[in-house]
């Protein structure tokens, strides 16, 4: 069986989505976890087993995974930086997986997530793969990049106003659909493939933000200027903005980690993993244009 948590979250239903209507997986190979089951009763529906599993309650994660022989971590979205809430939540999620007895574990995590990296959650994600090599259980990690959805936060700000405030300088990122990654990831999770490998996955091309910039006016018409800031002046306007004072030292971070070019890879992975060909920027710019401008 292929188990999936953060099944109600928009990866995880991704996943499923394409286990079960991809990939053709029998609803009842597959089970999904939640805090919530009636966020899920539509999988219900289907057929698809669901179990009530807390990140923050290790036996109901143990019970959870009784009898699963593929476990699919999603990182959980709660980012508590002082704490180190969420990398602790995910090591009870790697223990409970051993305790069960799950014969692969699988896992969300991000693109070069080392000690090093200016991502301020990039612990979270590099913990939590220690956590899983420590465990001795043979692993499949995903280092997903980010995602063309999350160019919903800074586009629409951008072509609306007509500037594009970033300290990223002419650092790129090769934006991935999320559902090509769920795509790519339903299908590791799917595969019997035993051996421990680690796969970042991303968009199939790289780009500058002002290629960004000028593909997002050829679209859609709207002139684009890019204002290049230093973090701490970039900090300073996302405050101004209104951004919550905790959230923007964390955008800044992107930014910083983007300059250092840290996050300007691109593979082949998702279309290795999944066969099908990701859908570049452009087609994401243009299947959105109505909800960007
Ligand atoms: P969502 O916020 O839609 O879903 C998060 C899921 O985490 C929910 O299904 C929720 O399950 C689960 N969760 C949170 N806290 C707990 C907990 N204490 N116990 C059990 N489950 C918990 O996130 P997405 O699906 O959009 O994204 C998935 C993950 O991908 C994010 O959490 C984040 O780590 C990462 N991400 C990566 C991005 C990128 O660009 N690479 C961009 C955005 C996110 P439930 O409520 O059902 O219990």
């Amino acid at each position: 069986t292929l188990l999936v948590t953060g099944a109600s979250g928009q990866l995880g239903r991704a996943v499923i989505h394409h286990l079960l209507d991809t990939l053709k997986v029998a609803p009842a190979r597959v089970i999904a976890t939640t805090r919530n089951p009636e966020n899920l009763a539509d999988l219900a529906a289907r057929g698809v087993a669901i179990r009530t599993a807390d990140f923050d309650d290790t036996a109901s994660l143990t019970s959870a995974f009784k009898g699963a022989d593929r476990v699919l971590i999603i990182s959980t979205g709660e980012l508590d930086l002082k704490n180190g809430k969420r990398l602790k939540q995910h090591e009870t999620a790697v223990a409970a997986a051993k305790e069960a007895g799950v014969s692969h574990l699988l896992y969300t995590s991000m693109p070069n997530p080392e000690p090093v990296s200016p991502v301020l959650f990039a612990g979270d994600h590099y913990g939590t793969e220690q956590a899983i090599k420590a465990s001795g259980i043979p692993y499949t990690i995903f280092r997903n990049g980010w995602y063309q959805e999350n160019l919903f936060m800074s586009l629409p700000h951008a072509i609306a106003s007509g500037h594009w405030y970033t300290s990223a300088a002419d650092g790129r990122i090769a934006h991935g659909a999320r559902d090509d990654m769920a795509a790519a990831i339903a299908a590791g999770l799917a595969s019997g493939a035993t051996d421990s490998a680690t796969y970042t996955l991303t968009g199939p091309r790289a780009y500058t933000v002002a290629e960004i910039a000028a593909l997002v006016t050829d679209v859609t018409g709207k002139p684009i200027e890019v204002v290049q800031l230093s973090d701490e002046a970039l900090t300073e306007g996302l405050k101004a903005a209104g951004v919550p004072e905790g959230f923007a030292p964390i955008i800044v971070s992107f930014d910083t980690n983007t300059r250092s070019g840290r996050i300007n890879m691109v593979t082949d992975a998702i279309e290795t993993l999944s066969g099908k060909k990701p859908q570049s920027l452009k087609q994401f710019i243009e299947a959105n244009k109505a909800a960007l401008v």
